[in-house]
């Protein structure tokens, strides 16, 4: 379980957790309160371009640290958030929260295109675009420097749902990427009808790049038709030196992973990517 929920913290409280529908739905309650009031976090983590070694943007992952439980995986409660009727709540705050950041980081000199994770439900919310169209133009920041995951599964089960969002927030200029591709078996006249700019590889296909043919031609696959349908490609879960050598060699474009860096709070980002950056750089962002 540690290693599915991310290598975090939570691995022995999740082992336990999903089973007990009353400690599910106390959990749901404390979740309520949660939202209110400041035990929810949005942690970074890098993506990286490959050929230039430079940082291109983050992914914002949400992080709940419950007062007498600590951290909770959003595996556990990203779902439970669902089932309960909170995920618009939730989806709320981490727009706001990204946004906020965004425009925090431009104050400190850091520009910063910031990833976030939109929910089945979300796609269903009627206002949506309104909502993030509304948030950006609060903290004046320009719609290009948010994208949207969506994940290839959800992507499939609302095919109506997620070509409308599409078509409203690339309107609006923001980027879209499909989430965990490969595990959704879209169809590609489907995919090819989608604004979208980035296709993210799910992590089970990078995980046995090293060992598997079949891993390596799937992947290898994925990154020509990405780059045929005018894509660009990000591995996600790289966390070894062989994988990264392997995906440039494809020719993935972007790398995000253990391997480079874990999701951390927004002021380490900060030094990190300062740590990285070349003299005389200001930022590398397009
Ligand atoms: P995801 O969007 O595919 O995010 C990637 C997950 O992989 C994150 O787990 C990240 O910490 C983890 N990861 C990154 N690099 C590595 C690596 O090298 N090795 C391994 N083993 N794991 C790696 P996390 O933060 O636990 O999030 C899990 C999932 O929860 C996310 O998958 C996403 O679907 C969902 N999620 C997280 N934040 C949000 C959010 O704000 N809204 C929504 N709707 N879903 C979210
Ligand atoms: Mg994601
Ligand atoms: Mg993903
Ligand atoms: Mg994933």
């Amino acid at each position: 379980a540690a290693k599915r929920a991310g290598g975090g913290n939570y691995a022995m409280f999740e082992s336990r957790m999903g089973t007990n529908a009353e400690e599910q739905l106390s959990l749901q309650s404390d979740l309520r309160l949660a939202i209110q009031g400041g035990q929810l976090a949005l942690h970074y983590q890098p993506k990286i371009d490959g050929r230039r070694n430079q940082i291109r943007g983050v992914e914002a992952l949400l992080r709940w640290t419950h007062p007498t439980l600590g951290p909770i995986s959003p595996l556990v409660f990203i779902p439970l958030a669902e089932r309960f009727g909170l995920i618009n709540a939730l989806g709320h705050w981490v727009i706001e929260e990204a946004c906020r950041q965004v425009a925090q980081w431009e104050d400190e000199g850091l520009l910063m295109r910031v990833a976030i994770n939109l929910s089945a439900h979300q796609l269903r919310e009627p206002d949506l675009v309104e909502r993030i169209a509304d948030a950006l133009g609060r903290h004046r920041i320009s719609a290009e420097r948010l994208l949207c995951e969506i994940t290839e599964s959800v992507a499939m089960e609302d095919v109506a749902a997620t070509q409308r969002v599409f078509d409203g927030l690339s309107r609006i200029g923001v980027f879209l990427a499909i989430d965990d591709f490969g595990t959704g078996y879209s169809s590609l006249s489907y995919l090819r009808q989608l604004p979208a700019r980035q296709l993210k590889i799910d992590r089970s296909f990078v995980s046995d790049l090293e060992t598997s043919a079949d891993a390596r031609a799937v992947v290898d696959a994925v990154v020509r038709l990405s780059h045929a349908l005018g894509l660009r490609v990000v591995a996600e879960g790289v966390e070894t030196a062989g994988q990264r050598d392997i995906l440039l060699g494809m020719g993935c474009d972007e790398l995000q992973g253990f391997f480079f860096a874990r999701p951390m709070p927004a002021d380490q980002l900060l030094a990190w990517s300062l740590g990285r950056r070349p003299a005389g750089s200001h930022g590398d962002f397009s």
